[in-house]
């Protein structure tokens, strides 16, 4: 099946009314209804998004508005982006690159295989883009891959648009001056979850592990796991230092070591509450029903993890 497929796949199948307010807690049963939309809420969102760059230091920018923070490297050797985004903006996204510089864009790095940072790829790898990625992105984005807890399957993108070149241990190479260090970690987000870091900037890009003030997703059906996402945590903050600009996969996409170490100390606290209850013998209804992460809501509650839908995310790997 080749990437216009996928490209189209949910937009016939989905209802945005799966979105509409819900003015509160769900139970799992309409949590699980509300998370099918997630996929088309996202892409919808994209579509008419305008991307917004932030000037970091050197020759380095971040877009948001495209599925994941995109990080984008300027310079003699071309364009590097890492992640690419979600191919309906890429209207909006051409015009934010070509602000930064008129340079083609010559390298993509995929922190992972999920469609808000890969589906992207086609129209990158066509304007001559290498693509960089786990192999485990390699290997999924080559298949049929179900996302069991957003009740969506996701078609195989075409063979060019894979990354064509893999890896499964650190990486070290040298562009636009800049050196760049690409790091697999163990499944956390997913089994192909990758960090990208740009040393004289000091400047680390976690991909998914990181979501800035909002629940983050955790893919069970392609190995992520609740206690990978808070291992994952701590090797992003040893990685850091105060100084250390933190690219998030999601959420506001400058942020630094302090908002990273709130966002690890949730991941603790609610995985604690959450295992205190399973243990006990709850459902996973009755778990939801108990708010074990009422004190973190307000906060971290307010984007499309919902916290009926984080709390099974954590229920399924305590
Ligand atoms: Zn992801």
């Amino acid at each position: 099946m080749g990437s216009l497929s996928r490209r189209h796949f949910c937009l016939c199948c989905m209802t945005g009314a799966a979105f509409a307010s819900t003015g509160g807690w769900l139970s799992p049963r309409q949590a699980f209804a509300e998370a099918r939309g997630v996929v088309t809420l996202i892409k919808d969102s994209a579509a008419s998004s305008p991307v917004t760059s932030y000037k970091l230091h050197g020759n380095l920018s971040v877009l948001e508005g495209s599925g994941g923070n995109i990080a984008v490297l300027t310079g003699s050797d071309g364009k590097v982006l890492v992640d690419g985004g979600i191919s309906v903006s890429r209207p909006q996204l051409t015009k934010t690159l070509s602000s930064l510089g008129s340079e083609p864009i010559t390298h993509l790095i995929n922190t992972h295989w999920h469609f808000d940072h890969t589906s992207g790829n086609e129209w990158l790898h066509a304007v001559g883009a290498k693509i960089i990625g786990h192999e485990n992105t390699r290997k999924h984005l080559s298949e049929v891959q179900r996302v069991e807890d957003w009740d969506y399957n996701f078609l195989p993108l075409s063979a060019g648009v894979i990354p064509s070149e893999v890896l499964s241990a650190n990486r070290k190479f040298t562009l636009n001056g800049a050196s760049i260090e690409l790091k697999p970690y163990n499944p956390a987000h997913t089994d192909s979850d990758l960090s990208v870091t740009f040393a004289e900037a000091d400047i680390l890009h976690t991909g998914d592990t990181y979501w800035n003030g909002v629940y983050p997703f955790i893919d069970y059906s392609t190995g992520g796991n609740i206690d990978g996402m808070i291992a994952a945590s701590d090797a992003n903050l040893a990685a850091s230092t105060d100084n250390t600009i933190i690219i998030p996969g999601h959420g506001k996409p400058v942020s630094n070591k302090s908002e990273l170490k709130e966002f690890r100390d949730m991941l603790i606290g609610i995985r604690d509450n959450v295992a205190a209850l399973k243990k006990s013998g709850r459902t996973l209804e009755e778990t939801v029903a108990a708010k074990p992460t009422a004190i973190y809501d307000a906060k971290w509650g307010q984007f499309v993890i919902d916290p009926a839908f984080f709390t099974k995310l954590v229920y399924e790997g305590v």
